[in-house]
């Protein structure tokens, strides 16, 4: 399997062939062509098995770069795995100009607000921050077209699962969400039971 059975844009291809990936990861090449079709999923995989290009290179292909509303939701547990997945997805969507911002607790929230004023396509952020910004009304949600709830067991355990619930509650129906999890406890099982569209469920 190479990058090239994916068709692909031209922008995303020469992003990939910047960062020096040459093939797709064991997840990659099963998760990128379902997202590509549209599908929820649920993939049981470690950090390092390259996770965040398996949703970020079919999220950065997918996006409208002329819709000025965010249209993809990255929800994470963590500060770090957030800038971190920013990062990635700033790389791989280098060349189509795609914007992604990270908010997250502890930065000061007038910072983000002016941040999520701008243009941005994809907004990834911890839980409390994003559900914070969404009470304010200074997160549009009505173009979210893909979720991503990365990390399930570590929102589970960091107490977090509720306020996911919460996030979703708000999402707009027709959407794509994919949820990735090192294990899958019963409360993620049930979150992806209760949210999404017949999951196709994906073990690496
Ligand atoms: P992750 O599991 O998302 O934390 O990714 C682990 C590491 O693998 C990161 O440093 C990525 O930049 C890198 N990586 C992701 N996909 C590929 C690929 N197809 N080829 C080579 N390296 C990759």
């Amino acid at each position: 399997i190479r990058f090239t059975d994916y068709k692909l844009s031209e922008d995303i291809m020469n992003a990939l062939k910047s960062l020096g990936y040459e093939k797709p990861t064991e997840v990659q090449s099963k998760v990128i062509p379902l997202v590509l079709e549209k599908k929820d999923l649920v993939a049981k995989s470690q950090t390092g098995s390259g996770k965040t290009a398996s949703y970020g290179i079919p999220i950065c292909e997918l996006v409208d770069w002329l819709e000025n509303k965010p249209q993809a939701l990255v929800l994470t547990p963590t500060r770090e795995l957030a800038v971190q997945v920013t990062d990635d997805l700033t790389n791989i969507g280098r060349f189509k100009r795609i914007k992604a911002t990270a908010i997250y607790g502890k930065q000061p929230i007038a910072i983000q607000k002016t941040e999520l004023k701008q243009k941005n396509h994809v907004v990834v952020g911890t839980p409390g921050r994003v559900f914070d910004h969404i009470e304010r009304g200074t997160l549009s949600l009505d173009k979210i077209r893909y979720l991503v709830i990365d990390e399930a067991d570590e929102m589970l355990n960091m107490g977090f699962i509720e306020q996911v619930k919460a996030i979703i509650n708000k999402l707009p129906k027709e959407r794509v969400t994919l949820l990735f999890s090192a294990t899958l406890p019963e409360a993620v099982k049930s979150l992806a039971q209760k949210y999404m569209k017949d999951p196709i469920d994906i073990e690496i």
